[in-house]
């Protein structure tokens, strides 16, 4: 099989950036002797997660869930009042929040300060919109910035009927939101208010991915996307590779690789593959993949 491997693989810093912390949290941790947490699943890879669970580190959501101890953000984030509640408890926090969100918090509180209602673009209940939805303006501490939030074009109705056409709009949008439902929302909501100022804007180290698939997808018969099953930007990239008219094949590791998968290939004809992969796959993961395909005759 001739395998093609995307331009860019492997961890975006916000992600590098947690795994090292969560690595310093666990030497912390076992020299005071103390528990070792992440707020929420590390990152969205199974194998990689499960590594550190290994090591130690527990998940937890709420300081209610452990006795105090040394305790990571990820790169998602969390909220204010959510991060007080653990300091509060005498929790260590170690802050990994991915500095793509501390810029759209900061947008978030300044253009809050300037009397500006704040519009975000994001997937409910992610943990990143969670985050975000929970900033506060320091100087109003227990008290969250108020936000209409929008997932899709059915959200429109109700952010025109609540929020007057003459307000001015500042919006903020997830970092990994899909990408065509972001211009769509964006197209809507500056048409219908002409003071609308543009925060922040989609996650680059994604973008640069989704390039690296329809790039592959426009030159292999199929394109595998390797990455965690709930990762947003994963199933992202499987979205691209569709649209641009190739076979795709969502797989977390080389253990995917089963009979099904390879009888997939067979009946497909498929004789040239790309691998891409989501933010949260390991370099090694990708490699795996890569050799493992290259094998198949
Ligand atoms: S995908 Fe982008 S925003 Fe999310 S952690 Fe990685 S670099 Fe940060």
């Amino acid at each position: 099989m001739k395998v093609l491997k995307g331009k860019l693989t492997g961890y975006c810093h916000g992600v590098s950036q947690t795994l090292h912390k969560a690595s310093s949290c666990l030497k912390t941790a076992k020299k005071k002797n103390l528990n070792c947490y992440s707020i929420g699943q590390l990152i969205h890879n199974r194998d990689v997660s499960t590594y550190f669970e290994e090591q130690g580190l527990k998940i937890i959501k709420k300081p209610e869930d452990g006795e105090p101890g040394v305790a990571l953000i990820r790169a998602h984030g969390i909220t204010c009042a959510l991060r007080r509640s653990f300091e509060d408890r005498g929790f260590i926090l170690e802050d990994a929040t991915c500095v793509n969100i501390k810029k759209t918090q900061k947008i978030i509180v300044d253009s809050y300060r300037h009397g500006r209602t704040i519009i975000l673009f994001g997937v409910k209940g992610h943990a990143e919109t969670v985050c975000l939805q929970g900033t506060e303006d320091p100087s109003k501490p227990g008290k969250s910035v108020p936000m209409m939030v929008l997932s899709s074009e059915e959200d429109l109705e109700n952010l025109f009927s609540s929020v007057d056409s003459s307000t001015p709009v500042t919006v903020v949008v997830q970092t990994t939101f899909p990408d065509e439902m972001y211009g769509k929302l964006f197209d809507a909501v500056s048409s219908h208010y002409p003071d609308c100022k543009k925060g922040n804007g989609l996650c680059y180290a994604c973008i640069r991915r989704k390039q690296s698939a329809i790039d592959l997808a426009s030159s292999c018969d199929a394109v595998v996307v390797v990455g965690g099953r709930n990762s947003e930007n994963t199933k992202d990239l499987a979205k691209y590779v569709e649209k641009n008219g190739s076979t795709v094949f969502c797989i977390e590791n080389k253990n995917d690789i089963d009979s099904s998968f390879i009888q997939t290939l067979k009946e497909k004809n498929i004789e040239t593959i790309g691998v891409c992969s989501g933010t949260s796959t390991p370099p090694e993961v990708i490699e795996d993949v890569c050799e493992c395909l290259k094998a198949l005759n």
